[in-house]
Order: structure tokens, then C-alpha cells, then sequence
């Protein structure tokens, strides 16, 4: 187990990584596994006397192929950190960079547009449209893309295929179980095939069964090489994770790799994913 201390959390094992990096700290991510970088992060609400913050002087490096379990008291500041993440919202000051991008002060629109490109969100309730089928809740990141609609139809399609939840393409939301409202909402998360998925307590509203369905999709998408940043209050969970960070008033409490840098999945092609879900249905 590698323990990370704050600020300071690159590298891994290898000193020569961490070198080239600290060199160049302040002026540009060198090191293009590093997906999430950010420095001296305040989110502050409110102002003078009133102010209060969410997050302060948060530093913290995300690597692609991390299973990353956020946990804390509520009000600590864990959707906060993931909206920022994903660009939903923006900190007061600090630097974000997403990709080696200094993403901290860029327009709304370059905002939208590169969330739609790189991120998939799940939420604990689903956040599915309740008047839109199942089949067009999947599709609709996809709109933000511009993909013609039947590109978009084919791909959520194929994403509920995986999810086993092509016989309920036309069902609207409210016809469907906890467990299937998540799936199609993870369905919807990875249409797109975005390099992070970010999940606000994504369990939080099912029970136990449907919980550990959700989570072992969820293992399946990191172990393609997917970044995974997921709040959590179910401390069991953590064993899915490769690292599981501890939060308090805003800052980073403990972070914990369980898995090293070196032994995180690799991204693999479009091409021998569909290869591996077919072996994965073959089996089953
Ligand atoms: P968590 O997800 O860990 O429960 P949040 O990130 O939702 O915590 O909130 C962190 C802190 O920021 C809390 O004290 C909360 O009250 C405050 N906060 C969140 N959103 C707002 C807002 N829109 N206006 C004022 N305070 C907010
Ligand atoms: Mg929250």
C-alpha cells in the first residue's frame, strides 16, 4: 500500500517521473498520464464575514486508469470537488488543468464543449428526463457532440446492449427499478466514451444487490482504462478503488493508493473493447 502525502501525490515509484514533473510544476504537465492537476484550489461562497469554503488551498493529481473513492462527513466539500472536476462549476481561485489544459478561467461555452468530449457524470438520482425514453436519455450526450440522430440511436443502442437493457429502449424512466435507472444512467455516462467518469455517490439510492451490479459495471469501465472518481459513504465499497482519498472541511485528510501508478489499466482501443464484452457475454 503507497501512501500519498498532499501536494505531492506524482510519480509513483519511479523518481525520475517525479523530477521531470516538480521541474516543470508551475508552466506545464510534462507528464501526459496525469489527467486532473490542481494547485492552491478555493472554492468560496459568499463574501467577508459571511464567506465560507467549500474547498481551500486543495492540491491534487488524478492519473489516467485511477479508481479514485472520495469519502467524508457531508458539507466537506466532495460534490463540490467533483463538479469543479467536471467542469459544472468553476473555482474561486487556483488552477485546474484537465489533460495538461489550464482549464481554470476558460469560457462557459469551451466548458460545455469539453465536457461533453471527456466527461461522463452519474448522480445518485439518476438525473434521467423523465419524458424522454430510455433509448434518448442515452443518446443525449451525443447531441452535444453533434452526432446525427441516428448515429446517437445506434450508440445508446449498443450502450444498453452491454447493460443488458435492450428490451427496455422505449421505457420511459419511471417504468423502471433503481438498479435500471443507474445502469441507463451509466449507459448514458459512457455513450460518448469519455476518458473520466465522475459518479456523486452513485449507490446512494439503491440497495445492497442493485449496488454491487452498478459497482462491478463500474470495475469493468475502469478496467478498460477509464478514470474513475466516485464519492462514496459506503466504506465497503473501497475495494474497488485504486486509490481512496479522505476528505475534511474542504482539504485532503488521508490519500491511500492501493494499487501503484504502474499497475493501473491501460487504455485500450474502441476495437478490442467490443472484442472483450464479447468474450465477457461469451462466457457468461
Ligand atoms: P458534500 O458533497 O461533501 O456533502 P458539498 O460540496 O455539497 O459537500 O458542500 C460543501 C460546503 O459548501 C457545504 O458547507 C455547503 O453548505 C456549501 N455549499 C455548497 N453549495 C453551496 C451554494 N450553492 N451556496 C452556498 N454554500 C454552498
Ligand atoms: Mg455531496
Amino acid at each position: 500500500m503507497e501512501s500519498v502525502c498532499r501536494g505531492n501525490s506524482t510519480g509513483g515509484s519511479n523518481p525520475l517521473a517525479s523530477a521531470t514533473l516538480n521541474q516543470h510544476q508551475d508552466k506545464i504537465i510534462m507528464d501526459n498520464n496525469i489527467v486532473i492537476k490542481m494547485s492552491g484550489l478555493t472554492k468560496r461562497y459568499g463574501y467577508g464575514d459571511t464567506a465560507s469554503f467549500a474547498l481551500q488551498d486543495f492540491d491534487l493529481e488524478i492519473r489516467r486508469g485511477e479508481f479514485v473513492m472520495i469519502m467524508g462527513p457531508s458539507g466537506c466539500g466532495k460534490t463540490t470537488l467533483l463538479n469543479i472536476i467536471g467542469l459544472l462549476d468553476r473555482a474561486t481561485d487556483g488552477e485546474y488543468y484537465l489533460n495538461g489544459e489550464d482549464v481554470s478561467d476558460i469560457s462557459s461555452a469551451r466548458q460545455a464543449r469539453l465536457r461533453a468530449k471527456k466527461i461522463g457524470f452519474i448522480f445518485q438520482d439518476f438525473n434521467l428526463i423523465q419524458n424522454l425514453t430510455v433509448i434518448e436519455n442515452v443518446a443525449l450526450p451525443l447531441v452535444y457532440v453533434n452526432r446525427p440522430r441516428t448515429v446517437r440511436l445506434k450508440a445508446a443502442s449498443n450502450a444498453l446492449k452491454r447493460f443488458h437493457l435492450s428490451e427496455r429502449e422505449y421505457y420511459h424512466p419511471s417504468q423502471l427499478s433503481g438498479g435500471q435507472k443507474q445502469r441507463v444512467a451509466i449507459a448514458r455516462a459512457i455513450v460518448s466514451d469519455p476518458e473520466i467518469i465522475l459518479a456523486d455517490e452513485p449507490t446512494g439510492n439503491l440497495d445492497s444487490r442493485s449496488s454491487s451490479i452498478v459497482m462491478d459495471e463500474l470495475k469493468a469501465i475502469h478496467e478498460e482504462g477509464n478514470t474513475i472518481i466516485m464519492v462514496t459513504h459506503n466504506p465497503a465499497l473501497t475495494v474497488y478503488a485504486t486509490r481512496v482519498i479522505n476528505m475534511l472541511d474542504g482539504q485532503i485528510a488521508t490519500d491511500v493508493k492501493t494499487v501503484s501508478d504502474y499497475n493501473l489499466p491501460q487504455p485500450i482501443s474502441v476495437k478490442s473493447k467490443k472484442r472483450r464484452r464479447k468474450s465477457r457475454k461469451e462466457e457468461k
